[in-house]
C-alpha cells in the first residue's frame, strides 16, 4: 500500500493485560505484525494498564509468552527498548498529566468537580427523558481561578475534554472509507481520572504520537472512540496517523464472538494441540484473504501477501471446523523429522515409554499422517502401534470374526512364518496364496487379520500395518487374538 505518512511504518498492538490473549487480540497483533513486516516497518507492543481495577497478576508475562509462541514477535516493547519507552502506560503517568494540563491551559479541556451522586442524578433524568446519557457540561465554564482554588483545597476532580458544540468530526479509515460523526452525540469524555490515571482516550493519543505510530490497526469496537481521538490530535496540533478498524469476530450464529460459545483464549487452543502455524493461518483469514483460491500460508507467505486493502468490512465468522481444516493442512506440511520430534513428545506426554526405533516411528508417521489432524491422533487413533491390542472392538468381532476365522488365521500365520524380512508386498502375496489354498475370498482373511493385529475394524492400509509391526509381532498378535477371541 502507499504509505503517505512522512515517517516509516510503525504500528502497535496495545492490549490491556486482563489475564490472557483473546483470539481477537491475536488477530489484531498479527495484522499489525504482518503490515509492519510487509512494509519494512516496526511492530510495537504497548501495555495499556491504566485501568488499575482490572489488573491481573502475571497477565503481561503470559501475553508476551503467548505472542512469542505464535511467532508474532515485537520489535519494541517491554524489555525490548527502541528509544520510545517506557512501553507500559502505568509508567508514563507524568506524560499524561503534562498533556492534560496543556489541554486545560489551551481551553480544550477542563476540571470537573461533579460528584458520582450528581452524575447519577443527571443520568437518571436523561433516562427518564429517553435521552442517551451524556455529561451535561456543568463544570465547563468554571473560571480557571476558581478551579485552581478548589483543587488546592483538596476537592476531587477529573479532567474532561471539550467536544465542540456543533458540527461533525470526520476521518478516513483504510478499511471503511470516510467516517463522519455528529459532535452532538459525543460526550465531554473524562481524559484524566481522580486517581491520577488517564483514561484510554488520552493515553492512547499521547502514546501513539510519542511512539510515532503511523497506522492504528485495531478492532471495530474502537471505532466510536476514534472521533474523540481525532479531536485530541487536532487540539494538540499533531499529525494524524492513519486508521484501519478490523471487522468484528462472530460466532457461527453471527453473534459477537463470546466465551459462551467456545474458547476465546489463545492458550486454550495451544493446550488442545493446535499448531501455531494453523492458528495463525486461520486467524489471518478472519477478515483478510489473498484474493484468490489459496488458503494454506506460512507466516513468511502471509508477510509477503498481506495488505490492509484486502481486509473486508463484514464481520468474520470464527468457525472451528475451518480451524481444524487448517490444522490438518499444516500437519501434512510438516517434514518427517519435525513429525518425529512431535510424536516422541506425544509418546512422552501420553505416558508411553519410547522403546521404538526412529525408523519404526517414521513408518507409523507415514501410515497415519493423512488420518491425523492432531499429533495426539497418532496415539489415539492407532494405539496398536505402541501397545498390542488389549481388547478387540466388540462390534467388529461380531461382524468379522467367524467360527472358522481361527483356523484360517492359523493357516495364514504359518504362511507368514515362512517369509524372511517380508515387505508389504510379501505379506500381501502370502495372504493371497493362503486364500487361494483355502479357496476363500481375501476378505475372509483380511478382516479378522486387521482385528487381530489392531483390535479395530478400520485404519491405514492393512499391509502397511503388518510391515510396520513386522513378521514376528504380527504372528504373535494373531496367536493372542485367537486365544482371546475364541
Ligand atoms: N487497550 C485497548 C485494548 O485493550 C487498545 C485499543 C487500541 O488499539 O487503541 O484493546
Amino acid at each position: 500500500m502507499n504509505v503517505t505518512n512522512p515517517y516509516s511504518v510503525r504500528v502497535r498492538f496495545a492490549p490491556s493485560p486482563t489475564g490472557y490473549l483473546h483470539v481477537g487480540g491475536l488477530r489484531t497483533a498479527l495484522y499489525n505484525y504482518l503490515f509492519a513486516k510487509h512494509n519494512g516497518g516496526k511492530f510495537l507492543l504497548r501495555i495499556e494498564d491504566t485501568d488499575q481495577s482490572r489488573k491481573v497478576e502475571g497477565a503481561v508475562e503470559n501475553l508476551i509468552a503467548t505472542l512469542d509462541w505464535a511467532g508474532v514477535h515485537y520489535d519494541e516493547g517491554p524489555n525490548r527498548d527502541g528509544g520510545h519507552g517506557p512501553y507500559v502506560q502505568s509508567q508514563r503517568l507524568d506524560l499524561y498529566h503534562k498533556y492534560a494540563r496543556q489541554l486545560v491551559e489551551q481551553g480544550n479541556a477542563y476540571y470537573c468537580f461533579c460528584t458520582p451522586e450528581r452524575l447519577e442524578e443527571v443520568r437518571k433524568k436523561q433516562q427518564a427523558q429517553k435521552l442517551s446519557p451524556k455529561y451535561d457540561g456543568h463544570c465547563r465554564f468554571i473560571p480557571a481561578e476558581e478551579a485552581k482554588r478548589r483543587r488546592e483545597s483538596g476537592e476531587m476532580s477529573v479532567v474532561r475534554m471539550k467536544i465542540p458544540d456543533g458540527g461533525e468530526t470526520a476521518f478516513e479509515d483504510i478499511i471503511r472509507g470516510r467516517v463522519t460523526i455528529a459532535n452532538s452525540i459525543l460526550d465531554d469524555q473524562v481524559i484524566l481520572k481522580s486517581d491520577g490515571f488517564p483514561t484510554y482516550h488520552l493515553a492512547v493519543v499521547v502514546d501513539d504520537h510519542l511512539m510515532e505510530i503511523s497506522h492504528i490497526i485495531r478492532g471495530e469496537e474502537w471505532l466510536p472512540s476514534t472521533p474523540k481521538h481525532v479531536l485530541l490530535y487536532r487540539y494538540f496540533g499533531w499529525d494524524m496517523p492513519q486508521f484501519a478498524h478490523l471487522p468484528l469476530l462472530l460466532n457461527p450464529d453471527k453473534s459477537k464472538l463470546s466465551k459462551r460459545q467456545g474458547d476465546v483464549a489463545v492458550e486454550d487452543y495451544r493446550a488442545k494441540g493446535y499448531f501455531k502455524e494453523a492458528l495463525v493461518n486461520f486467524v489471518a483469514f478472519l477478515g483478510w484473504n489473498p484474493g484468490d483460491e489459496r488458503e494454506v500460508f506460512t507466516m513468511d507467505e502471509l508477510v509477503k501477501e498481506f495488505s490492509l486493502e484486502r481486509v473486508g468490512k463484514a464481520g468474520a465468522v470464527f468457525n472451528i471446523e475451518k480451524l481444524d481444516w487448517f490444522q490438518f493442512q499444516h500437519l501434512q506440511k510438516k517434514t518427517d523429522n519435525e513429525m518425529l520430534t512431535l510424536l516422541k513428545g506425544q509418546l512422552k506426554s501420553s505416558g508411553i515409554s519410547n522403546t521404538f526405533q526412529d525408523s519404526y516411528l517414521l513408518g507409523v508417521i507415514g501410515a497415519m499422517r493423512e488420518r491425523a489432524t492432531f499429533v495426539r491422533d497418532f496415539v489415539e487413533k492407532s494405539p496398536y502401534f505402541f501397545t498390542p491390542p488389549l481388547e478387540y472392538d466388540a462390534a467388529v468381532v461380531k461382524k468379522r470374526w467367524k467360527p472358522d476365522s481361527s483356523a484360517k488365521l492359523t493357516k495364514l500365520s504359518e504362511e507368514f512364518s515362512m517369509l524372511s524380512n517380508p515387505t508389504k508386498e510379501d505379506f500381501e502375496a502370502a495372504l493371497q496364496r493362503t486364500a487361494e489354498a483355502l479357496k476363500i475370498g481375501n476378505g475372509e482373511l483380511i478382516h479378522p487379520l486387521r482385528l487381530a493385529v489392531s483390535g479395530l475394524g478400520a485404519g491405514p492400509g492393512l499391509y502397511d500395518i503388518l510391515f510396520i509391526l513386522g513378521k514376528d509381532e504380527t504372528i504373535k498378535r494373531i496367536k493372542t487374538a485367537i486365544e482371546k477371541i475364541q
